[in-house]
Protein backbone atom coordinates (compact mmCIF):
# COMPACT_ATOMS: atom_id res chain seq x y z
CA UNK A 1 0.00 0.00 0.00
CA UNK A 2 1.34 3.85 -0.66
CA UNK A 3 1.10 6.33 1.57
CA UNK A 4 -0.11 9.85 1.58
CA UNK A 5 3.43 10.81 0.67
CA UNK A 6 3.94 7.73 -1.92
CA UNK A 7 0.39 8.88 -3.49
CA UNK A 8 1.77 12.81 -3.97
CA UNK A 9 4.82 11.79 -5.60
CA UNK A 10 3.17 9.03 -7.40
CA UNK A 11 1.67 11.84 -9.31
CA UNK A 12 4.62 13.46 -9.97
CA UNK A 13 5.29 10.88 -12.44
CA UNK A 14 1.94 11.26 -14.41
CA UNK A 15 2.01 13.52 -17.25
CA UNK A 16 -1.22 14.41 -16.97
CA UNK A 17 -2.48 16.99 -19.50
CA UNK A 18 -4.69 20.03 -17.36
CA UNK A 19 -5.65 23.31 -18.22
CA UNK A 20 -6.91 25.64 -16.06
CA UNK A 21 -7.77 29.87 -16.08
CA UNK A 22 -6.68 29.23 -20.07
CA UNK A 23 -3.44 27.70 -19.36
CA UNK A 24 -2.10 24.20 -19.56
CA UNK A 25 -0.52 23.49 -16.42
CA UNK A 26 3.08 22.20 -16.10
CA UNK A 27 3.39 21.98 -12.01
CA UNK A 28 0.07 20.05 -11.33
CA UNK A 29 1.25 18.79 -7.61
CA UNK A 30 2.64 21.94 -6.49
CA UNK A 31 0.16 24.62 -7.66
CA UNK A 32 -2.07 25.93 -5.00
CA UNK A 33 -5.28 25.23 -6.87
CA UNK A 34 -4.86 21.55 -7.04
CA UNK A 35 -2.74 20.83 -4.03
CA UNK A 36 -5.91 21.02 -1.21
CA UNK A 37 -7.53 18.03 -3.48
CA UNK A 38 -4.08 15.93 -3.25
CA UNK A 39 -4.08 16.77 0.28
CA UNK A 40 -7.38 15.64 0.67
CA UNK A 41 -6.60 12.22 -1.55
CA UNK A 42 -3.49 11.95 -0.18
CA UNK A 43 -5.88 11.34 3.46
CA UNK A 44 -7.36 8.26 2.02
CA UNK A 45 -3.34 6.43 1.73
CA UNK A 46 -2.06 7.94 5.05
CA UNK A 47 -4.90 7.28 7.10
CA UNK A 48 -4.13 3.16 5.86
CA UNK A 49 -1.22 3.61 8.38
CA UNK A 50 -2.55 5.10 11.19
CA UNK A 51 -3.84 1.96 13.60
CA UNK A 52 -6.88 3.81 15.14
CA UNK A 53 -8.39 4.14 10.73
CA UNK A 54 -6.14 0.94 9.95
CA UNK A 55 -9.92 -1.66 10.82
CA UNK A 56 -11.90 0.48 8.57
CA UNK A 57 -9.31 1.52 6.01
CA UNK A 58 -7.19 -1.73 5.72
CA UNK A 59 -8.97 -4.92 4.41
CA UNK A 60 -7.72 -8.30 2.31
CA UNK A 61 -8.02 -8.81 -1.08
CA UNK A 62 -10.53 -11.37 -2.10
CA UNK A 63 -8.09 -11.95 -5.18
CA UNK A 64 -4.53 -12.31 -3.35
CA UNK A 65 -5.36 -12.30 0.43
CA UNK A 66 -2.85 -9.27 0.48
CA UNK A 67 -3.64 -6.64 2.58
CA UNK A 68 -5.21 -3.52 0.40
CA UNK A 69 -6.87 -0.17 0.47
CA UNK A 70 -10.28 -0.47 1.31
CA UNK A 71 -10.71 2.14 -1.67
CA UNK A 72 -9.46 -0.70 -4.68
CA UNK A 73 -11.51 -3.63 -2.38
CA UNK A 74 -14.77 -5.56 -3.82
CA UNK A 75 -17.30 -5.57 -1.23
CA UNK A 76 -18.04 -9.55 -0.12
CA UNK A 77 -20.37 -8.92 2.90
CA UNK A 78 -22.57 -6.23 4.70
CA UNK A 79 -20.00 -5.65 6.99
CA UNK A 80 -17.52 -4.51 4.29
CA UNK A 81 -20.36 -2.21 2.69
CA UNK A 82 -21.32 -0.89 6.52
CA UNK A 83 -17.11 -0.08 6.98
CA UNK A 84 -17.18 2.05 3.80
CA UNK A 85 -19.46 4.46 4.91
CA UNK A 86 -17.85 4.42 8.20
CA UNK A 87 -14.34 5.18 6.72
CA UNK A 88 -15.78 7.51 4.30
CA UNK A 89 -17.48 9.52 7.67
CA UNK A 90 -14.26 9.65 9.21
CA UNK A 91 -12.08 10.90 6.20
CA UNK A 92 -14.76 13.20 6.11
CA UNK A 93 -14.23 14.43 9.38
CA UNK A 94 -10.02 14.61 9.11
CA UNK A 95 -10.36 16.91 5.78
CA UNK A 96 -13.79 18.62 6.03
CA UNK A 97 -13.82 18.06 2.68
CA UNK A 98 -14.46 15.68 -0.61
CA UNK A 99 -11.77 13.43 -0.79
CA UNK A 100 -12.64 11.97 -4.21
CA UNK A 101 -11.24 8.50 -4.30
CA UNK A 102 -15.07 6.61 -3.82
CA UNK A 103 -15.84 7.60 -7.13
CA UNK A 104 -13.48 4.73 -8.02
CA UNK A 105 -14.22 2.61 -6.18
CA UNK A 106 -17.77 2.64 -6.68
CA UNK A 107 -17.05 2.57 -10.41
CA UNK A 108 -14.59 -1.08 -9.84
CA UNK A 109 -17.63 -2.48 -7.53
CA UNK A 110 -19.96 -1.87 -10.24
CA UNK A 111 -18.23 -3.25 -13.23
CA UNK A 112 -16.70 -6.21 -11.28
CA UNK A 113 -21.05 -7.57 -10.79
CA UNK A 114 -22.18 -6.32 -14.03
CA UNK A 115 -19.14 -7.53 -16.08
CA UNK A 116 -19.93 -11.06 -14.42
CA UNK A 117 -23.65 -11.05 -15.35
CA UNK A 118 -22.89 -9.73 -19.20
CA UNK A 119 -20.51 -13.07 -18.94
CA UNK A 120 -23.15 -15.60 -18.30
CA UNK A 121 -25.85 -13.66 -21.14
CA UNK A 122 -23.63 -12.82 -23.74
CA UNK A 123 -20.95 -15.66 -23.69
CA UNK A 124 -17.97 -12.60 -23.42
CA UNK A 125 -15.39 -12.54 -21.58
CA UNK A 126 -14.58 -9.04 -19.49
CA UNK A 127 -14.68 -10.68 -15.61
CA UNK A 128 -11.87 -12.00 -15.96
CA UNK A 129 -10.20 -9.00 -18.24
CA UNK A 130 -11.80 -7.12 -15.19
CA UNK A 131 -10.22 -9.25 -12.46
CA UNK A 132 -7.00 -8.77 -14.03
CA UNK A 133 -7.31 -4.89 -14.28
CA UNK A 134 -8.73 -5.18 -10.83
CA UNK A 135 -5.55 -6.99 -9.32
CA UNK A 136 -3.20 -4.26 -11.24
CA UNK A 137 -5.04 -1.49 -9.15
CA UNK A 138 -4.71 -3.29 -6.23
CA UNK A 139 -1.21 -4.74 -6.01
CA UNK A 140 -0.19 -0.86 -7.22
CA UNK A 141 -3.06 0.97 -5.13
CA UNK A 142 -3.97 3.52 -7.32
CA UNK A 143 -6.23 5.88 -7.25
CA UNK A 144 -9.43 5.41 -9.11
CA UNK A 145 -11.65 8.15 -10.89
CA UNK A 146 -15.27 7.08 -12.34
CA UNK A 147 -16.09 8.77 -15.57
CA UNK A 148 -19.91 8.27 -15.83
CA UNK A 149 -21.47 11.74 -16.82
CA UNK A 150 -21.59 12.58 -20.79
CA UNK A 151 -21.99 16.29 -21.42
CA UNK A 152 -25.62 15.18 -23.07
CA UNK A 153 -26.53 18.02 -25.23
CA UNK A 154 -30.00 18.10 -25.82
CA UNK A 155 -31.33 16.10 -23.11
CA UNK A 156 -34.58 15.53 -24.65
CA UNK A 157 -32.66 13.32 -27.32
CA UNK A 158 -30.97 9.70 -26.93
CA UNK A 159 -27.24 9.48 -27.80
CA UNK A 160 -27.81 8.57 -31.31
CA UNK A 161 -30.42 11.37 -31.77
CA UNK A 162 -27.32 13.98 -30.82
CA UNK A 163 -26.89 16.99 -33.63
CA UNK A 164 -23.01 16.08 -32.47
CA UNK A 165 -22.31 12.27 -31.92
CA UNK A 166 -19.28 13.79 -29.69
CA UNK A 167 -21.78 14.33 -27.22
CA UNK A 168 -21.56 11.31 -25.62
CA UNK A 169 -18.47 8.56 -25.41
CA UNK A 170 -18.84 6.74 -28.25
CA UNK A 171 -17.07 3.88 -30.07
CA UNK A 172 -15.11 5.09 -33.46
CA UNK A 173 -13.35 2.21 -34.35
CA UNK A 174 -12.17 -0.96 -33.34
CA UNK A 175 -9.26 -3.75 -34.80
CA UNK A 176 -7.67 -6.52 -33.40
CA UNK A 177 -5.70 -4.66 -30.50
CA UNK A 178 -8.73 -2.74 -29.22
CA UNK A 179 -10.66 0.14 -29.89
CA UNK A 180 -11.30 4.32 -30.31
CA UNK A 181 -13.15 5.98 -28.15
CA UNK A 182 -14.07 9.91 -28.59
CA UNK A 183 -16.32 12.14 -26.50
CA UNK A 184 -16.13 13.70 -23.15
CA UNK A 185 -17.29 13.38 -19.30
CA UNK A 186 -18.36 16.10 -16.87
CA UNK A 187 -17.91 17.10 -13.21
CA UNK A 188 -15.10 14.59 -13.30
CA UNK A 189 -14.32 14.47 -9.47
CA UNK A 190 -10.66 14.26 -8.70
CA UNK A 191 -9.81 13.21 -12.18
CA UNK A 192 -6.74 15.43 -12.31
CA UNK A 193 -4.83 14.19 -9.76
CA UNK A 194 -6.19 10.36 -10.17
CA UNK A 195 -3.87 7.81 -11.82
CA UNK A 196 -6.93 6.11 -13.69
CA UNK A 197 -9.49 6.48 -14.89
CA UNK A 198 -13.13 3.66 -15.88
CA UNK A 199 -15.28 5.26 -18.85
CA UNK A 200 -18.84 4.03 -17.99
CA UNK A 201 -22.26 4.46 -19.95
CA UNK A 202 -24.25 7.15 -18.10
CA UNK A 203 -27.77 6.07 -19.03
CA UNK A 204 -29.55 3.46 -20.18
CA UNK A 205 -29.28 2.63 -23.90
CA UNK A 206 -31.14 0.60 -27.16
CA UNK A 207 -30.26 -0.97 -29.97
CA UNK A 208 -29.54 1.87 -32.01
CA UNK A 209 -27.01 3.34 -29.54
CA UNK A 210 -25.23 0.44 -28.88
CA UNK A 211 -21.65 2.30 -30.28
CA UNK A 212 -22.62 4.00 -26.60
CA UNK A 213 -21.95 1.07 -24.35
CA UNK A 214 -18.82 1.64 -23.51
CA UNK A 215 -16.98 0.61 -20.54
CA UNK A 216 -12.65 0.55 -20.66
CA UNK A 217 -10.47 1.36 -18.31
CA UNK A 218 -7.35 4.61 -18.93
CA UNK A 219 -4.31 6.09 -17.56
CA UNK A 220 -5.52 9.75 -16.75
CA UNK A 221 -2.66 10.71 -19.21
CA UNK A 222 -3.21 8.36 -22.28
CA UNK A 223 -2.77 9.96 -25.49
CA UNK A 224 -5.66 11.89 -26.50
CA UNK A 225 -7.11 12.78 -22.82
CA UNK A 226 -6.73 15.95 -21.78
CA UNK A 227 -8.74 18.16 -18.34
CA UNK A 228 -10.27 21.33 -18.17
CA UNK A 229 -10.80 22.40 -14.64
CA UNK A 230 -13.56 23.77 -12.95
CA UNK A 231 -13.74 27.09 -11.04
CA UNK A 232 -14.62 26.92 -7.70
CA UNK A 233 -16.24 29.62 -5.28
CA UNK A 234 -13.61 31.62 -3.92
CA UNK A 235 -10.61 29.80 -5.91
CA UNK A 236 -8.55 32.95 -5.90
CA UNK A 237 -8.45 32.83 -2.37
CA UNK A 238 -6.26 29.94 -2.57
CA UNK A 239 -2.65 32.60 -1.97
CA UNK A 240 -4.25 33.09 1.23
CA UNK A 241 -4.69 31.10 4.21
CA UNK A 242 -7.07 31.82 6.72
CA UNK A 243 -9.37 33.40 3.74
CA UNK A 244 -9.27 29.88 2.44
CA UNK A 245 -11.27 28.39 5.68
CA UNK A 246 -9.69 24.97 5.06
CA UNK A 247 -6.38 25.90 3.18
CA UNK A 248 -4.88 22.51 3.60
CA UNK A 249 -8.22 20.45 1.94
CA UNK A 250 -10.12 22.82 -0.26
CA UNK A 251 -13.92 22.06 0.03
CA UNK A 252 -15.22 20.08 -3.03
CA UNK A 253 -13.76 17.36 -5.37
CA UNK A 254 -11.47 19.57 -7.74
CA UNK A 255 -13.79 18.52 -10.87
CA UNK A 256 -13.08 18.79 -14.44
CA UNK A 257 -14.40 18.53 -17.67
CA UNK A 258 -12.40 15.42 -19.58
CA UNK A 259 -11.77 15.17 -23.24
CA UNK A 260 -11.37 11.77 -25.13
CA UNK A 261 -9.92 13.32 -28.41
CA UNK A 262 -10.00 9.33 -30.33
CA UNK A 263 -7.73 7.45 -27.67
CA UNK A 264 -6.51 4.21 -28.57
CA UNK A 265 -8.09 1.68 -25.14
CA UNK A 266 -6.08 -2.23 -25.72
CA UNK A 267 -8.58 -4.92 -25.63
CA UNK A 268 -7.18 -6.07 -22.00
CA UNK A 269 -8.81 -2.50 -20.55
CA UNK A 270 -12.44 -3.18 -22.41
CA UNK A 271 -14.94 -4.42 -20.22
CA UNK A 272 -18.33 -3.31 -22.39
CA UNK A 273 -17.96 -2.62 -26.00
CA UNK A 274 -21.46 -2.47 -27.79
CA UNK A 275 -23.60 -4.88 -24.71
CA UNK A 276 -26.17 -1.91 -24.68
CA UNK A 277 -28.47 -4.56 -22.83
CA UNK A 278 -26.22 -4.02 -19.83
CA UNK A 279 -25.82 -0.40 -19.71
CA UNK A 280 -28.76 0.68 -17.25
CA UNK A 281 -27.42 -2.07 -14.85
CA UNK A 282 -24.25 -0.66 -14.64
CA UNK A 283 -25.21 2.41 -14.52
CA UNK A 284 -27.85 2.43 -11.61
CA UNK A 285 -25.11 0.27 -9.75
CA UNK A 286 -22.97 2.89 -9.71
CA UNK A 287 -25.26 5.05 -8.89
CA UNK A 288 -26.54 3.09 -5.88
CA UNK A 289 -23.24 2.58 -4.21
CA UNK A 290 -22.05 6.01 -4.33
CA UNK A 291 -25.73 7.14 -2.93
CA UNK A 292 -25.00 5.27 -0.22
CA UNK A 293 -21.44 7.20 0.51
CA UNK A 294 -23.87 10.26 0.85
CA UNK A 295 -24.84 9.65 4.49
CA UNK A 296 -20.79 9.14 5.10
CA UNK A 297 -18.99 11.88 3.75
CA UNK A 298 -21.23 14.25 3.82
CA UNK A 299 -22.14 13.58 7.53
CA UNK A 300 -18.05 13.88 8.19
CA UNK A 301 -18.32 17.47 6.89
CA UNK A 302 -21.74 18.27 8.81
CA UNK A 303 -19.61 16.75 11.73
CA UNK A 304 -17.14 19.77 11.40
CA UNK A 305 -19.83 22.20 10.77
CA UNK A 306 -21.53 21.33 13.53
CA UNK A 307 -18.64 21.75 15.12
CA UNK A 308 -17.90 25.11 13.77
CA UNK A 309 -21.31 26.48 14.93
CA UNK A 310 -20.85 25.68 18.08
CA UNK A 311 -17.68 27.12 18.09
CA UNK A 312 -18.85 30.89 16.74
CA UNK A 313 -21.24 30.67 19.25
CA UNK A 314 -19.21 30.27 22.13
CA UNK A 315 -17.51 33.04 20.54
CA UNK A 316 -19.89 35.14 20.07
CA UNK A 317 -21.17 34.63 23.86
CA UNK A 318 -24.45 33.01 22.65
CA UNK A 319 -23.98 29.35 23.06
CA UNK A 320 -25.96 29.47 26.29
CA UNK A 321 -29.00 30.46 24.34
CA UNK A 322 -32.34 27.97 23.94
CA UNK A 323 -32.73 28.70 20.65
CA UNK A 324 -29.02 28.08 19.39
CA UNK A 325 -28.80 24.96 21.81
CA UNK A 326 -31.68 23.90 19.70
CA UNK A 327 -30.80 24.65 16.40
CA UNK A 328 -27.57 22.15 17.49
CA UNK A 329 -29.72 19.50 18.94
CA UNK A 330 -31.13 20.17 15.02
CA UNK A 331 -28.67 20.27 12.99
CA UNK A 332 -27.08 16.61 14.84
CA UNK A 333 -30.21 14.74 14.13
CA UNK A 334 -30.70 15.87 10.35
CA UNK A 335 -26.71 14.42 10.39
CA UNK A 336 -27.54 11.31 12.11
CA UNK A 337 -30.51 10.74 10.27
CA UNK A 338 -28.48 10.93 6.93
CA UNK A 339 -25.94 8.15 8.41
CA UNK A 340 -28.60 6.01 9.50
CA UNK A 341 -30.08 5.72 5.99
CA UNK A 342 -26.49 4.54 4.71
CA UNK A 343 -26.18 2.47 7.23
CA UNK A 344 -29.30 0.87 6.63
CA UNK A 345 -28.84 0.25 2.56
CA UNK A 346 -25.53 -0.91 3.95
CA UNK A 347 -27.33 -3.45 6.72
CA UNK A 348 -30.08 -4.52 4.02
CA UNK A 349 -26.98 -5.77 1.38
CA UNK A 350 -27.22 -8.42 -0.55
CA UNK A 351 -24.78 -10.75 -2.95
CA UNK A 352 -24.86 -10.58 -6.52
CA UNK A 353 -24.26 -13.14 -8.55
CA UNK A 354 -20.54 -12.53 -8.74
CA UNK A 355 -20.43 -13.10 -5.09
CA UNK A 356 -19.46 -9.18 -4.51
CA UNK A 357 -22.44 -7.08 -2.96
CA UNK A 358 -24.68 -4.68 -3.43
CA UNK A 359 -27.00 -2.04 -1.22
CA UNK A 360 -29.85 -1.96 -1.03
CA UNK A 361 -30.71 0.63 -3.70
CA UNK A 362 -34.39 2.36 -2.31
CA UNK A 363 -32.26 2.80 1.07
CA UNK A 364 -29.31 4.16 -0.95
CA UNK A 365 -31.28 6.49 -3.28
CA UNK A 366 -33.58 7.65 -0.24
CA UNK A 367 -30.10 8.63 1.43
CA UNK A 368 -29.17 10.85 -1.48
CA UNK A 369 -32.27 12.23 -2.06
CA UNK A 370 -32.03 12.84 1.93
CA UNK A 371 -28.87 14.75 1.27
CA UNK A 372 -30.41 17.59 -1.36
CA UNK A 373 -32.66 18.60 1.50
CA UNK A 374 -30.94 18.18 4.65
CA UNK A 375 -27.03 19.50 4.20
CA UNK A 376 -29.01 22.69 2.86
CA UNK A 377 -30.69 22.39 6.09
CA UNK A 378 -27.80 22.05 7.73
CA UNK A 379 -26.11 24.73 6.31
CA UNK A 380 -28.86 27.38 6.61
CA UNK A 381 -28.52 26.70 10.15
CA UNK A 382 -24.85 27.36 10.82
CA UNK A 383 -25.30 30.64 9.02
CA UNK A 384 -27.94 31.34 11.53
CA UNK A 385 -25.93 30.60 14.19
CA UNK A 386 -22.82 32.18 13.03
CA UNK A 387 -23.86 35.70 12.13
CA UNK A 388 -23.94 38.06 9.07
CA UNK A 389 -19.59 37.97 9.57
CA UNK A 390 -19.23 35.09 7.06
CA UNK A 391 -20.46 36.87 4.36
CA UNK A 392 -18.83 39.98 5.29
CA UNK A 393 -15.18 39.82 7.06
CA UNK A 394 -12.39 42.20 5.20
CA UNK A 395 -9.39 39.34 4.50
CA UNK A 396 -6.56 38.28 6.36
CA UNK A 397 -4.50 40.74 4.62
CA UNK A 398 -6.28 43.67 6.23
CA UNK A 399 -6.41 41.15 9.55
CA UNK A 400 -2.43 41.63 9.81
CA UNK A 401 -2.06 45.51 7.92
CA UNK A 402 -0.01 46.74 10.58
CA UNK A 403 -2.64 50.20 10.20
CA UNK A 404 -6.15 48.88 9.74
CA UNK A 405 -5.29 45.26 11.95
CA UNK A 406 -5.97 46.86 15.11
CA UNK A 407 -9.49 48.43 13.92
CA UNK A 408 -10.32 44.84 12.94
CA UNK A 409 -9.38 43.35 15.68
CA UNK A 410 -11.04 45.51 18.32
CA UNK A 411 -14.13 45.16 16.03
CA UNK A 412 -14.64 42.10 15.34
CA UNK A 413 -14.10 40.52 18.56
CA UNK A 414 -16.75 38.25 20.21
CA UNK A 415 -16.01 37.30 23.84
CA UNK A 416 -13.23 38.30 26.25
CA UNK A 417 -10.21 36.15 25.73
CA UNK A 418 -10.62 34.76 22.11
CA UNK A 419 -8.46 36.35 19.96
CA UNK A 420 -9.99 38.07 16.87
CA UNK A 421 -7.83 36.13 14.25
CA UNK A 422 -9.76 33.01 16.15
CA UNK A 423 -13.29 34.01 15.12
CA UNK A 424 -11.91 35.09 11.77
CA UNK A 425 -10.64 31.03 11.37
CA UNK A 426 -14.25 29.33 12.32
CA UNK A 427 -16.33 31.94 10.25
CA UNK A 428 -13.88 31.63 6.99
CA UNK A 429 -14.23 28.02 7.85
CA UNK A 430 -18.00 27.68 8.17
CA UNK A 431 -18.00 29.88 4.61
CA UNK A 432 -16.12 27.17 2.88
CA UNK A 433 -18.00 24.25 4.35
CA UNK A 434 -21.66 25.81 3.38
CA UNK A 435 -21.38 28.09 0.39
CA UNK A 436 -21.01 28.41 -3.14
CA UNK A 437 -19.48 24.84 -5.01
CA UNK A 438 -19.59 22.90 -1.76
CA UNK A 439 -23.52 23.49 -1.25
CA UNK A 440 -24.67 22.14 -5.12
CA UNK A 441 -22.05 18.72 -4.68
CA UNK A 442 -24.84 18.04 -2.22
CA UNK A 443 -27.56 18.56 -4.70
CA UNK A 444 -26.14 17.30 -8.02
CA UNK A 445 -23.20 15.09 -6.62
CA UNK A 446 -23.92 11.25 -7.47
CA UNK A 447 -26.80 12.85 -9.65
CA UNK A 448 -29.56 14.86 -9.36
CA UNK A 449 -32.49 14.89 -7.24
CA UNK A 450 -34.61 13.48 -10.25
CA UNK A 451 -32.15 10.72 -10.85
CA UNK A 452 -32.92 9.36 -7.67
CA UNK A 453 -37.40 10.25 -7.80
CA UNK A 454 -37.11 7.98 -10.34
CA UNK A 455 -35.12 5.04 -9.27
CA UNK A 456 -37.14 5.45 -5.56
CA UNK A 457 -40.25 5.23 -8.20
CA UNK A 458 -38.65 2.13 -9.51
CA UNK A 459 -37.47 0.42 -6.37
CA UNK A 460 -40.92 1.41 -4.28
CA UNK A 461 -42.98 -1.29 -5.11
CA UNK A 462 -45.91 0.10 -5.67
CA UNK A 463 -48.19 -2.38 -7.19
CA UNK A 464 -47.46 -4.23 -3.88
CA UNK A 465 -48.43 -1.42 -1.62
CA UNK A 466 -51.69 -0.90 -3.56
CA UNK A 467 -52.57 -4.74 -3.24
CA UNK A 468 -52.30 -4.01 0.47
CA UNK A 469 -54.65 -1.29 0.38
CA UNK A 470 -56.97 -3.26 -1.86
CA UNK A 471 -56.43 -6.35 0.43
CA UNK A 472 -57.64 -4.19 3.61
CA UNK A 473 -60.45 -2.07 1.75
CA UNK A 474 -61.81 -5.77 1.23
CA UNK A 475 -61.94 -4.81 -2.94
CA UNK A 476 -61.41 -8.09 -4.77
CA UNK A 477 -60.52 -7.74 -8.23
CA UNK A 478 -59.34 -9.81 -10.95
CA UNK A 479 -55.59 -10.31 -12.10
FE1 LIG B 1 -16.45 10.51 -2.03
FE2 LIG B 1 -18.27 12.07 -0.99
FE3 LIG B 1 -16.42 13.11 -2.59
FE4 LIG B 1 -18.35 11.60 -3.62
S1 LIG B 1 -18.61 13.60 -2.59
S2 LIG B 1 -16.16 11.43 -4.04
S3 LIG B 1 -18.66 10.11 -1.98
S4 LIG B 1 -16.06 12.17 -0.60
FE1 LIG C 1 -19.45 13.52 -5.34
Amino acid sequence: MKNGQDYIESLRLLKTKVYAFGELIDNLVDNPLFRPHINAAAETYELAFNPKARDLMVVASHLTGKEINRFTHIHHSTEDLIKKVKMLRMIAQHTGSCFQRCVGCDALNALYSVTYEMDQDQNTDYHQRFKNYLAYIQENDLMVAGSMTDPKGDRSLRPSQQADADLYVHLVDKNEKGIIIRGAKAHQTGIVNSHELLVMPTVALSAEDAAYAVACALPVDAPGVFHIFGRQTNDERKKGCIDQGNARYGSVGGEALTIFENVFVPWERVFMCGEWQFAGTLVERFASYHRQNYGGCKVGVSDVIIGAAAVIADYNGISKASHVRDKIVEMIHLAETLYSGSIACSVEGYPTPSGAYYVNPLLANVVKQNVTRFIYEICRLSHDIAGGLIATLPSEYDLFNPEIGPYINKYFCGIKGVPTENRFRIARLIENLTGGTSLVESMHGAGSPQAQRIMILRQGNLEYKKRLAKNLAGIKEEI
